[in-house]
């Protein structure tokens, strides 16, 4: 049996890595209106990260990775590890959703969309639930920050 879930967002973002997650947390401050739906193939935020070995590191000092409203390391000189980087990942999500104003759709994959006037219908399919759908009302935007397509070794 089928079913098709109805939400409504000013924003859909496709991705829930550093850079779904590093665009959410600057509308989310400059906007005080916006509302988002997060759409990720994954179980949880992090993008590549989710499924990198656990011994790669960051090639780069925390300091200069990460969303701008929280530091990825009080060790700013570190070379942080993946689970130190899922585990951050994580604190945003959290902050995010805790203004109310983000919500997280995980397993689930961006199917497709129909323009509208203003904004678009976005179809977004559930990969463990089977027959249950998304029709998300977009009212704004509909961001793909998947737009890199990072593949990792370990997938
Ligand atoms: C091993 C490694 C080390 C790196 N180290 C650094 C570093 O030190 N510094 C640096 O700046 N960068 C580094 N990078 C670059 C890295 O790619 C970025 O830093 C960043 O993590 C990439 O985030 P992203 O959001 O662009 O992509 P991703 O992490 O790939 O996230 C995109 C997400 O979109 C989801 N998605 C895509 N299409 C759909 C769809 N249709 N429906 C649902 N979900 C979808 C995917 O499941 C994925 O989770 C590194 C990359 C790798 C591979």
């Amino acid at each position: 049996m089928s079913e098709i879930k109805q939400l409504e967002a000013d924003y859909l973002i496709i991705g829930a890595g550093a850079m779904g997650l590093a665009f959410a947390d600057e509308l989310l401050k400059h906007d005080k209106q916006a509302s988002i739906v997060f759409v990720e193939r994954r179980g949880m935020s992090g993008g590549h990260w989710v499924d990198a070995y656990d011994h790669v590191k960051l090639h780069q000092p925390a300091i200069a990775y990460g969303v701008n409203s929280l530091e990825l390391s009080e060790s700013k000189t570190d070379l942080s590890s993946r689970p130190q980087i899922i585990h951050y990942f994580e604190r945003i999500s959290k902050n995010l959703v805790s203004t109310g104003r983000a919500r997280f759709l995980f397993k689930c994959d961006f199917v497709g969309e129909q323009p509208l006037d203003k904004g678009a219908i976005a179809t977004v399919a559930s990969n463990i639930d089977e027959g249950v759908s998304y029709r998300i009302h977009v009212k704004r935007k509909i961001v793909d920050s998947g737009y890199m397509r990072v593949e990792v070794p370990a997938t």
